[in-house]
């Protein structure tokens, strides 16, 4: 070994820890590792290697500390701008200390004030950010992957990072390898190692030891930690883990989860930024007017300019956003994995509820692959098999309902061939005994094999077969549809015998005879006829179909079969690379009818889909008429378009006629994984925005290159799920057209949010411009007062944007559904989520905002448009005091009945106006948080307020509520022309 760690080495003790892996004796290395290869690790011995070698990971990145968490909430230019004000303030106080102490505040209250704001911020910051991380944290839990290692004899799941050196890997197809180890059985097996090596053709593994180390891509009998398996199965033992294994080595990388900035964060940057330059051009202008109108006599009248300037800037920009946004897509994310869609980014969800096509596969996702073989179909005739799941019990009977009698032709024909079916095989039927005696049968493996088992089971189909055991596999491959077995039977001649089950179009190309009636005979045209006719009447009937072959090979040795070729040694290398030799001249003896019911709730959802203007495209494997059939079944199509396009259709045409075809055609059958890749670029070139499911390894590409990749959670392989943005844990369709849906809502609260906070912002601003424009008019100071007369302050400003705004905001992020999500059709990604309708309406709400709260300060002041209502007794100064009091709660309170219309830019506020009750919360908090500064006589020093009476507080409320009113007006307007549009 070349590593002296303890966890990377074969562990000391061993006979020669010295040497590399790939260069011992299969033997060598499980004596080294203390391991049985048999049997694999005991549970305890695991559990007592994980404790001394650590878990099976790499290294990541320490966590970034608290306290540097919480600094970094400060790290905003709008809190520098915001420091810089607190400064100036401080400076200003200190000023007037010195120059005028009679006048001068007895505490710097604006400095303190916006610095406990500040605090409050980013605690507030601090804690959502949190909480997002929790809830990524929490999903990535759910996303980590498993691997099968031999254990206590038996083979079983642990997590990858639970696997210790000295475990037996046990791989297949799809896997992600969890650990660096030395095969010590290998069928077939070839490893993609581009993310070790940078090589893109697969390497062929084997288990012999080589002569000498060689570079890590001719390690042949060695797989590494995080390549995959793109062929065949194998079994190796542990020798290293975690940092120690290859990769570990030449990764410093770590953690590369830093979250992407989603399409939505970085427009919401813009428009923040937008705001920002808009802003400070009206800072200048407002300035400016301040200067020439009212003329700056003193120091502290430019101060307060410039501190009316940044506040107003603050005011706009709405600060918390990109946080609460955060917040919302986790959160959003986190219901969805409670309902089996588990989003991987946090993007993923605004595409989710874009997608305009979702490509599904049948087996599993559109059905509930739940197979049960119910006829046997074979050259005399057939039978039919009762019994469901995976129970084997059941019986034969013929055609017409009579018990099939034991020793005719059709008997030993569809024995023989359920048998062929049984033999050529990778499920496995378990039986589980119950505490009460009975028995729970479990199918391990694909659903499809182990219902030939069951079946074969039901008819005692497997006793003629006692004697074979297996010496070689040409494993199922999606794209060869099927799949041969070579036995040796050890009791009687030592013949090899090829048996093989497979889509049976495609097994009958390869059979030159068939077994009728106990004889084996050439097979004529009448027969493949025949078969051909069986097969599109069961298809037909949405039944999936398997058909069984054999072939006496006549030898006694593999390397005897005529066309095999041998390698230097004399020795068979790949059986699988040679499969033309072995899969020919086969007999073939009958086909199964296997039926596999569809999802009951997939039929609403295709429905749902179709609603939402999504289109549901069936893409399978499996025969042309089963997938129509079950198509039609489900409303994917409707019966006169009952048509599915086969794989060898989609190879002969040209990207025209591809693309038309994928605008047409909803069913594709007898496909391999090649065609998802053309078919997702294809709707992708058409505009689409696709989601595309995949299981299989070779599903990888099609599924990364989806706009929304979605790898299956039970029958999906590590590479899959690797690749894919979200994963369905229950392989259903519906979680798919759930997750749409749920897309939807989360982007139409983002929206809501968007529409609330941005309109508050706009009101701000628009009172504080307006106000200070009109200060004459609106009789906001009285003539010929002298200085600057701010409508509202700094503080109050901050506040209303700081802390009144960021509950509601919130609440409206976890929103129900407000709006049908599902009756509109998919937004296009080039769409902006703040559009042009939607600024209207926030300019719109913002000049309602401003023009109440001017209106309110106007009638607590002496002068101006409206006329006085109160008793305006007090000074001058405490007049202004009250009018900034009631013009700030007219603000909150408008932000409040803002909240309530914000839910939806079209439907009333009043619809479902109680569904939200964290909203409500929120406005009661907001309301609370209110009274509290305006009636606390402690609080009206720092936020420049004064108590209100009972009739003031009503009358806020009542001029606040015309932002409601006049929103309720806009909204019917809105929806009178779209009417009148429809019409
Ligand atoms: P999906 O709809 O998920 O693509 P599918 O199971 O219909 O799934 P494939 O798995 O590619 O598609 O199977 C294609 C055909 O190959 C099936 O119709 C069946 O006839 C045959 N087949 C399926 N599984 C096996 C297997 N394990 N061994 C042999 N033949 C199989």
């Amino acid at each position: 070994m070349t590593d002296a760690s303890p966890s990377t080495s074969i562990p000391s003790g061993g006979p020669n820890p010295d040497v590399d892996p790939s260069v011992a004796g299969v033997d060598d290395v499980a004596k080294a590792l203390n391991v049985d290869p048999d049997t694999g690790l005991s549970s305890d011995e695991a559990a007592r290697r994980l404790e001394k070698f650590g878990p099976n990971r790499l290294k990541s990145k320490p966590p970034v500390p608290k306290w540097k968490k919480f600094l970094l909430q400060f790290k905003d230019p709008l809190v520098y701008l915001l420091l810089a004000a607190t400064a100036i303030s401080l400076v200003a106080w200190f000023v007037e200390r010195a120059t005028n102490p009679a006048e001068a505040e007895a505490a710097p209250f604006d400095c303190i004030v916006i610095v406990v704001i500040l605090l409050l911020n980013a605690i507030l910051g601090y804690v959502q950010e949190n909480r997002a991380e929790a809830a990524v944290s929490a999903l990535s839990k759910l996303t980590a992957p498993h691997s099968m290692v031999l254990r206590d004899g038996k083979v079983v799941e642990v997590a990858t990072d639970d696997v210790v050196p000295g475990d037996v890997l046990v791989i297949g197809e799809g896997d992600t390898i969890a650990a660096d180890a030395r095969l010590i059985a290998a069928a077939s097996l070839r490893l993609g190692e581009a993310s070790l090596t940078g090589e893109s053709v697969p390497v062929a593994k084997q288990t012999a030891p080589l002569d000498s180390v060689k570079a890590l891509g001719d390690r042949t009998n060695m797989v590494f930690n995080g390549t995959s398996v793109t062929q065949g199965t194998g079994r190796a033992i542990v020798t290293s883990t975690g940092m120690a294994t290859q990769m570990g080595k030449i990764a410093d990388m770590l953690d590369d989860t830093k979250q992407e900035k989603t399409p939505l964060e970085k427009e919401m940057d813009g428009v923040s930024k937008m705001l920002g330059i808009a802003v400070c051009v009206i800072a200048v202008v407002v300035i400016l007017t301040l200067a020439i109108t009212e003329g700056f006599g003193t120091p502290q009248d430019a101060i307060d300019s410039l501190l009316l300037a940044v506040s107003l800037a603050v005011a706009a920009v709405p600060e918390g956003l990109a946080a609460i946004l955060t917040v919302v897509l986790a959160l959003g994310v986190q219901r969805m994995a409670k309902h089996n869609a588990i989003v991987k980014r946090l993007s993923s969800v605004e595409t989710l509820g874009s997608a305009s096509v979702i490509c599904s596969d049948k087996t599993g996702t559109l059905t509930r692959n739940q197979m049960t073989v119910e006829t046997v179909v074979t050259a005399t005739g057939h039978v039919n098999l009762t019994g469901t799941g995976y129970a084997p019990v059941g019986q034969a009977w013929g055609p017409d309902g009579s018990e099939v009698r034991h020793g005719t032709p059709v008997e030993s024909e569809a024995i023989l061939t359920l048998g062929v079916g049984a033999m050529a095989n990778n499920g496995e039927l378990r039986e589980q005994r119950g505490a009460d005696g009975t028995s729970q049968w479990e199918c391990i493996g694909d659903p499809t094999e182990v219902s030939v088992i069951v079946a074969a089971r039901k008819t005692n189909a497997l006793r003629p077969w006692q004697g074979f055991e297996r010496v070689a596999e040409i494993p199922f491959t999606s794209e060869r549809k099927k799949q041969t077995v070579v036995l040796v039977d050890k009791s009687a001649s030592g013949m090899l015998t090829a048996v093989a089950k497979g889509a049976p179009d495609v097994l009958l190309e390869q059979c030159t005879r068939i077994y009728d009636g106990g004889q084996i005979r050439p097979i004529t045209d009448a027969d493949r006829d025949r078969v051909q006719s069986k097969i599109t009447q069961l298809s037909s009937n949405a039944y999936r179909t398997l058909g069984m072959a054999y072939r006496p090979l006549e030898v006694t040795s593999l390397a005897q079969v005529p066309g095999i070729e041998l390698d230097a040694a004399g020795q068979v290398q790949d059986v699988a690379d040679q499969s033309d030799a072995i899969e020919r001249d086969f007999i073939w003896v009958g086909m199964v009818g296997i039926i596999d019911p569809p999802r009951t709730e997939v039929r609403d959802s295709v429905a749902q889909a179709h609603r939402a203007g999504v289109r549901t495209v069936m893409i399978t494997g499996d025969h042309p008429l089963t997938a129509a059939r079950i198509a039609s079944d489900l409303g994917i199509v409707d019966d006169e378009h009952r048509r599915a396009v086969t794989g060898d259709e989609l190879d002969a045409m040209d990207d025209a006629e591809f693309d038309k075809t994928t605008r047409d055609v909803s069913v594709y059958a007898r496909v391999a994984p090649e065609h998802k890749l053309r078919i997702v670029d294809s709707l992708q070139r058409q505009g689409n925005i696709v989601a595309m499911t995949g299981d299989g390894v070779n599903d990888a590409p099609a599924v990364k290159a989806a706009d929304i990749g979605v790898a299956m959670g039970i029958t999906g392989t590590e590479v899959t799920k690797e690749s894919a943005a979200m994963i369905l844990a229950d392989d259903n369709f519906s979680t798919i057209v759930a997750a749409v849906r749920e897309g939807r809502v989360i982007f139409d609260n983002i929206r809501k949010f968007l529409r609330y906070l941005l309109s508050s912002n706009v009101g701000e601003v628009f009172t504080v411009f307006f106000g200070v424009l009109l200060t004459g008019v609106l009789g906001i100071s009285a003539a010929g007062d002298s200085g600057v007369t701010v409508p509202l302050l700094a503080v109050q400003l901050l506040w209303i944007n700081l802390l009144t705004d960021a509950a509601p905001a919130l609440a409206m992020g976890v929103d129900g559904e407000v709006d049908d999500v599902m009756a509109r059709k998919p937004r296009r990604t080039t769409d902006r989520v703040i559009n042009g309708a939607m600024w209207a309406d926030i300019v719109f709400i913002g000049i309602i905002m401003a023009a109440v709260t001017l209106i309110g300060m106007d009638m607590a002041l002496p002068g101006g448009l409206f006329s006085d209502r109160h008793d305006l007794g007090g000074s001058h100064e405490e007049q202004i005091v009250l009018a900034r009091t009631m013009g700030f709660t007219i603000l909150v309170f408008a932000q409040l009945f803002n909240a309530l219309a914000s839910r939806s830019a079209t439907a009333s506020a009043f619809k479902g106006l109680f569904s939200n009750v964290w909203l409500w919360a929120a406005i009661a908090l907001s309301t609370a948080l209110q009274v509290v500064v305006v009636n606390v006589p402690a609080l009206n020093v720092a936020f420049g307020t004064m108590p209100l009476t009972g009739r003031q507080w009503l009358e806020c409320v009542g001029l606040a509520a015309c932002v409601l009113v006049a929103s309720e007006l806009y909204k019917l307007v809105l929806r009178a022309v779209a009417a009148a549009k429809r019409t």
